[in-house]
């Protein structure tokens, strides 16, 4: 049986930060990489755009000010990204603060799905020119801590240390290996919420910011904003038992595809449950499955129009000759969301997004798309033994599959701590 001194499960930004990591403070360590797909499939793969500022990604519970900077430096050493400029926000951030709403100014970079996947290409050359043994289309599926050796779908390894960064889809896996390993967690807190896409024009703060980032009250906030050659996209999970489910997201491509004139972005509410604890997962399946139900299988959409007038969209809501662009995604039904949406989430979005149009007047164009749902899973909360995601004898959790990192720069930076843990 093969054996190395590091094995680290996924190839995101968190296995990368963490790969780059050890092999910066001792190259002669002997590392395997694995990733269950052809390429790495989280936000690498999709949209990269990075932020740059703490708390963006950062969970509080993991991550002080302090800690986030000096791992954001590590990140900006490694990437060296190209921070996008951000013009005529004076109006705008006033407006917010007369509502009471936070718009951050956060440091962002973006390059787009084309130009992640060439990213990803380099960084993966760069760590197999290292020596790293980077297996693709090989995925983990149980560990024999007493062995030391993780089982695959290409035969057992031998660790001496082990790094499971499996990202969000990976969340159910994690849970398994947390089992297996008897470690304690929680998953008591979800995003739930709905993409919006809207034609740029109602929209143009992006034309100054590319993800304005507002944190409104009752725990929403916008997330993911993406325009140029923006496009909504349905990501396929499924239940325990088996049932297929979809939540829906966005990403864009770089500057060099063509403009399409469409924006979209999430507003997500922040669920946290307290008395009795329920688990956030299998909470947000719930509704996943209860969204398939009224969209016969797929995502739900509505114009903001027939959603203010109480009515359900259909197939003519989305004819050009009543609104003004037709859905980048088609595989979606037209209907009604608030038959769907628990009404305290879609108050709490509502009302936000009355708010955001106060700041941006247009953004409710009776045109404006809603597709539900859009569910971020990433919530496992394990007892770790110390601050380098440690969680049992020599094996350390990464990213957002294990709660400590919600985007791509905080996942690289738990990557990192998870290395600092090993290498000490
Ligand atoms: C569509 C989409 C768009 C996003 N856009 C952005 C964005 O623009 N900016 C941003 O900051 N964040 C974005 N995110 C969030 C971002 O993807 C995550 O925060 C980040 O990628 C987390 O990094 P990670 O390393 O924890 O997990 P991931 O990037 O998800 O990587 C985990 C890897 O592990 C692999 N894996 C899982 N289980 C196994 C197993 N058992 N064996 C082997 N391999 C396994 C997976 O295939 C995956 O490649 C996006 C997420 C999605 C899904």
């Amino acid at each position: 049986m093969e054996k190395y001194d590091v094995i680290i499960v996924g190839s995101g930004p968190a296995g990368l930060g963490a790969a780059f990591h050890l092999l910066e403070k001792n190259s002669s360590l002997k590392i395997m990489m694995l990733e269950k797909e052809k390429v790495s499939t989280g936000g690498l793969r999709n949209d990269c755009k990075m932020n740059f500022t703490f708390p963006i990604g950062f969970p509080l519970e993991n991550w002080d000010r302090e800690q986030a900077e000096h791992y954001l430096k590590l990140v900006v050493h490694k990437l060296k990204p190209d921070i996008l400029g951000k013009k005529n926000l004076t109006t705008y951030f006033k407006r917010a603060k007369n509502l009471g709403i936070e718009l951050l100014d956060i440091k962002q970079t973006h390059l787009g799905t084309d130009g992640g996947l060439k990213l990803i290409k380099v960084l993966i050359a760069e760590l197999q020119e290292a020596g790293v043994n980077i297996k693709l289309e090989t995925e983990m599926t149980d560990i024999d801590s007493a062995e030391k050796t993780i089982i695959t779908s290409r035969g057992e390894y031998g660790y001496s240390s082990l790094i499971i960064a499996p990202g969000r889809k990976g969340f159910r896996f994690l849970q398994s290996v947390m089992d297996r390993l008897s470690v304690q967690y929680i998953d008591h807190i979800v995003d739930i919420g709905i993409r919006i896409e809207t034609k740029l024009e109602n929209y143009p703060i992006v034309n100054d910011y590319y993800d304005p980032k507002f944190i409104f009250p009752d725990k929403v906030r916008t997330f993911c904003t993406n325009s140029g050659a923006a496009h909504v996209v349905r990501e396929k999970y499924g239940t325990d038992s088996g049932k297929p489910y979809f939540s829906v997201n966005g990403h864009a491509f770089s500057g060099e595809k063509e403009p399409n004139g469409l924006v979209n972005f999430a507003m997500l509410k922040t669920v946290k449950f307290t008395e009795p604890l329920a688990s956030g997962q299998e909470f947000a399946e719930n509704l996943g499955l209860q969204a398939m139900l009224m969209g016969g299988g797929k995502p739900i959409m509505q114009r903001v129009g027939d959603f203010r007038l109480g009515k359900r969209s259909k197939a003519e809501s989305f004819n050009d000759d009543l609104y003004n662009f037709q859905p980048t995604q088609q595989n979606c039904t037209p209907g009604d969301i608030s038959l769907s949406i628990p009404a305290k989430i879609l108050r709490g979005i509502w009302k936000s997004m009355k708010s955001l149009d106060t700041i941006i007047p247009g953004v409710l164009h009776p045109g404006t798309i809603m597709y539900y749902p859009e569910i971020k899973l990433y919530a496992n909360k394990p007892d770790f033994l110390d601050s380098s995601f440690k969680a049992y004898d020599d094996i350390y959790f990464a990213g957002d599959g294990a709660g400590t990192s919600r985007g791509i720069t905080a996942a690289w930076a738990s990557g990192i701590r998870a290395a600092e843990g090993i290498l000490d």
